[in-house]
């Protein structure tokens, strides 16, 4: 059994018996997020556990956003039964913690967003071309370009869009878990304390942290796409007999899925020089 399919049998053994707890609410935070073009919720819940290379805790992260079941704060069914609510722990607006805001209007998730669109504008894959127009759809439910209405997109493009927006997704709920999991504040504390942590939190942290993480993730995916693509990965990981791996196959199909992202592989260091869009400092 290989890793992959380990975390996927094993999300879908403990999460499956609540999910009808859950889809009332995955249904609502849906509702409010889709844009004109995002593909059904099925879909996006396949996405979530299938036709990726996200490892088990963040598909994890993603699935309890979608079902709106992460500690975030408010939501009772979690514990929070004093109806505390708690300001989002990694921007400076002061807005609720919640997993809207989380995927969606958080003022560090907005950056990334940014970010994410000049990635895919590098391949020149724009936002008709990967069917999702608002920023928590697209991270949360993800595009389907197969699935799109109209046939406009070419092979290499829908193979760019895949891959890629695949990865940023996955990337984005690593990060974020990382980031938003270290600034958690503990059940425990008294509402000052509460108060003080959140202060002190909002003091220290920049916005472009998580477009930050989620670049050097990506990095990391692009050279794991790389030796993937070289067959020596399969052979020593046994990769070769999974059922089907989201990877690129060879270097043919590494190339049509970064495009001007891969610069070029460094045989000596084993190293990627990458063609990844800068973060710049966001002004205030
Ligand atoms: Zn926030």
């Amino acid at each position: 059994m290989t890793l992959e399919t380990y975390s996927v049998r094993q999300g879908r053994d403990i999460l499956a018996p609540a999910a009808n707890v859950m889809m009332p609410a995955a249904a609502a935070l849906y509702d409010g997020l889709r844009g004109s073009s995002t593909p059904p919720l099925t879909i996006a819940f396949t996405q979530l556990w299938k036709l990726n290379t996200w490892d088990g805790p963040a598909r994890e992260y993603a699935w309890k956003l979608a079902t709106q079941t992460v500690y975030c704060g408010t939501f009772a069914r979690n514990g929070d039964g004093d109806g505390v609510r708690l300001p989002c722990s990694l921007c400076q607006t002061g807005a609720i913690d919640s997993a809207f805001h989380r995927v969606h209007e958080c003022r560090l998730t907005q950056v990334a967003w940014k970010w994410a669109r000049r990635v895919l504008g590098v391949l020149g894959v724009g936002p008709q071309d990967y069917g999702a127009d608002r920023t928590g759809a697209f991270m949360l439910y993800g595009a389907t370009p197969f699935v799109m209405p109209y046939p406009v997109i070419d092979e290499v493009r829908v193979v760019r869009a895949r891959r890629v927006v695949s990865v940023l997704r996955g990337t984005f709920f690593t990060a974020h878990r990382r980031i938003a999991s270290g600034r958690a504040f503990a059940p425990g504390l008294d509402e000052d304390e509460r108060a003080a942590a959140a202060a002190a939190a909002r003091t220290t942290l920049p916005v472009e942290t998580l477009a930050r993480q989620m670049r050097h993730e990506m990095q990391r995916e692009m050279l794991l796409d790389y030796i993937h693509g070289g067959g020596d990965f399969q052979r020593s990981f046994g990769f070769g007999a999974a059922p089907e791996s989201v990877r690129p196959r060879d270097h043919i199909e590494f190339k049509q899925a970064w495009g001007q992202l891969f610069t070029k592989y460094n045989d000596a260091a084993h190293t990627i020089q990458d063609g990844l869009p800068r973060i710049y400092p966001e002004p205030d």
